[in-house]
């Protein structure tokens, strides 16, 4: 079978599965590669509530719909990790672990992994009572005591998740004040499992040898430290990009996000980019959707004008 296709889009979260549909019926040949399972973050999501059609949706149960949709037209959809992307004009080079494929046109839609606290004890203990994913790991916590750090969304969100499993969840923030929307926020404070510790910053984790058993907490109004008991740590402190493959293309920000125009086309000519890994302001299933849309439909557009 020809290495070769139209487009070749890099992962397949909501951006990379929108915008495989609709470059496969536009009647493009599409690649569609990811490293992990189709879905992405979404797989990582329990209830969805803000994703229209739908007042709830479980996470993989939205991840499966999507992929059905998107491979319906002929999308080859293929394990890949991509270890670097080569632009020679109006053929891209792709290469991953195993493979290398050509195209003309590329769709980064390799969307962001979460970020780590860096402090003593977080990677000795991951895997071991802490996590970074409430849906994969809460089951483990049924009627313990956890720590969620972070007062994103993702923190507050998954929060109340794991306050069906666990007997209590202590939120951590390093502020007074969350950032997670108004809707999150009055839900979590009427919440009667959750309770908030302000302006603490969780500075080292401690456990035996087989779990954690209890953190240092400081706070950074009195700079005091206290240890603190408890059972496992949910790590929420935000997201960085998915772009290591790209080297030296001049098409990210200093900090590694995508920066693309209103039709995701970056500065590099055919190389497109949609979802979690643009530099944007609001990254949700919804607005990767409508990047993926954009993406696809102007691939097709630059494809004809080539
Ligand atoms: P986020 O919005 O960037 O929030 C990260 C949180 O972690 C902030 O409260 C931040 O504190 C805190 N933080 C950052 N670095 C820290 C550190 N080193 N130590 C302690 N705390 C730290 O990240 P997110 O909650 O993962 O959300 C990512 C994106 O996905 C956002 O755009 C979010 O809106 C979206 N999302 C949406 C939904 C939804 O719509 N239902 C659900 C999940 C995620 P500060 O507030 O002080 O900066």
């Amino acid at each position: 079978m020809s290495n070769s296709y139209d487009v070749i889009i890099l992962g397949a979260g909501p951006a990379g599965l929108t915008a495989a549909l609709y470059t496969s019926r536009a009647n493009l040949s599409v690649l569609l590669l990811d490293r992990g399972i189709y879905g992405g973050q979404m797989n990582n999501t329990g209830a969805i509530e803000n994703y229209p059609g739908f007042s709830s949706i479980q996470g993989p149960d939205l991840s499966k719909a999507m992929y059905q949709s998107a491979v319906q037209f002929g999308v080859e959809y293929k394990y890949g990790n991509v270890l670097s992307i080569q632009d020679k004009g109006s053929e891209k080079v792709v290469k991953t672990d195993d493979n290398e494929y050509s195209c003309k046109a590329i769709v980064i839609a390799t969307g962001s992994k979460y970020r780590t606290l860096g402090c003593l004890g977080e990677d000795t203990y991951t895997g071991r009572g802490v996590s970074y994913c409430a849906v994969c790991d809460g089951a483990f916590f049924k009627g313990k005591h956890v720590l969620v750090v972070g007062g994103g969304d993702s923190a507050i969100e998954e929060g109340e998740y794991l306050s069906k499993l666990a007997n209590k969840v202590t939120v951590v923030h390093r502020r007074d004040q969350l950032r997670a929307q108004k809707i999150l926020q009055d839900r979590a404070f009427k919440n009667d499992k959750m309770e908030f510790i302000w302006n603490t910053e969780v500075k080292e984790i401690h456990g035996d040898d087989t779990k954690v058993t209890s953190v240092v907490l400081h706070n950074n109004q009195t700079n005091q430290d206290s240890n603190y008991d408890v059972d496992g740590l949910f790590i929420y402190i935000g997201e960085q990009p998915v772009t290591d493959f790209v080297g030296d293309l001049p098409i990210v920000d200093d900090k590694g996000w995508i920066i693309t125009d209103d039709a995701m086309q970056t500065k590099v000519d055919g190389i497109f980019a949609a979802g979690d890994v643009r530099k944007k302001k609001l990254r949700q299933i919804t607005t990767a959707v409508g990047d993926g849309g954009l993406a696809g439909q102007n691939v097709f557009n630059y494809i004809q004008s080539l």
